[in-house]
Parts: structure tokens; C-alpha cells; sequence
């Protein structure tokens, strides 16, 4: 089985390539809830796309068929968020890609974004690798 196929969906950390569950890469994020609205080609039965932490990944696809890579970097904003423990964020940002062409993918998504976090643990600083229960 390929990590990829166990859910090691997002990077650990902005500066590694390692691939790690949701739950690993954010330890602290008790629920997540993220609304994608995509504004632009390709996307116009999409609608309001909504995530939870179950279902988010690194990146959402862009829709425009012409465009070569991925659309937006929800990885990097959560571990934006999660840094300076934001509860919500709502940005609009165009796509991050680029056309086959070479030039500027025009699509533009809309991305609200909530958290509640799990209280902090009191001793900050020890190793916190402790398994979670449920
Ligand atoms: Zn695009």
C-alpha cells in the first residue's frame, strides 16, 4: 500500500517533503471546516465545495482544464494558521499555477477556513507524542 493510499496527505512541514496524515501534520486542530468557492473555467456546476479535516488535502485542483498544475496551496495556509493558531481566515487568491500556455490561470478561489483547536497541553514543551483518544 503507497503512503499516499493510508491518507499521508499532507506534508509534515513546510520544510519537508515527507508525507503524513492529517491528524500528524496538524496534532493541535480538533475540527476544521473549509468552504471553496472557485470563481473562473471549468468549475461552473462546482458550486460551494465544503472540507473537513477527513477530506481536505494539500492542494485543490484547479478546475480550468487548460491549467497544468495545482490551483491552491491549502497545506501552506493551514500551517499559516495553525502557527499563529488563527481560529478563521477568509482569503480570495488566484490560482498559484499556470496555464499550458505558460500564461497566468485566471481562476480565482474563495476559501473560508475555521478551526477549533485542542486545548493546549499544560506541559508545553515536553514531547507531546503521546497517542490521542477519541
Ligand atoms: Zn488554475
Amino acid at each position: 500500500m503507497t503512503a499516499r493510499a493510508r491518507g499521508d496527505i499532507f506534508r509534515k512541514n513546510a520544510e519537508s517533503d515527507e508525507y503524513v496524515r492529517f491528524a500528524e501534520a496538524f496534532p493541535e486542530i480538533a475540527e476544521l471546516s473549509v468552504d471553496v468557492d472557485e470563481r473562473g473555467e471549468g468549475n461552473e456546476e462546482l458550486g460551494l465545495r465544503r472540507f473537513h479535516q477527513g477530506t481536505v488535502r494539500e492542494f485543490f485542483n484547479c478546475s480550468n482544464h487548460r491549467c497544468v498544475g495545482r490551483g491552491f496551496r491549502m497545506g501552506d495556509l493551514l500551517r499559516d494558521m495553525t502557527r499563529r493558531r488563527d481560529t478563521r481566515r477568509d482569503v480570495e487568491v488566484r490560482c498559484q499555477s499556470r496555464e499550458e500556455s505558460g500564461g497566468v490561470c485566471a481562476n480565482i478561489f474563495r476559501v473560508s477556513v475555521r478551526i477549533a483547536y485542542r486545548p493546549s497541553s499544560p506541559a508545553a514543551g515536553s514531547s507531546g507524542s503521546g497517542p490521542l483518544r477519541n
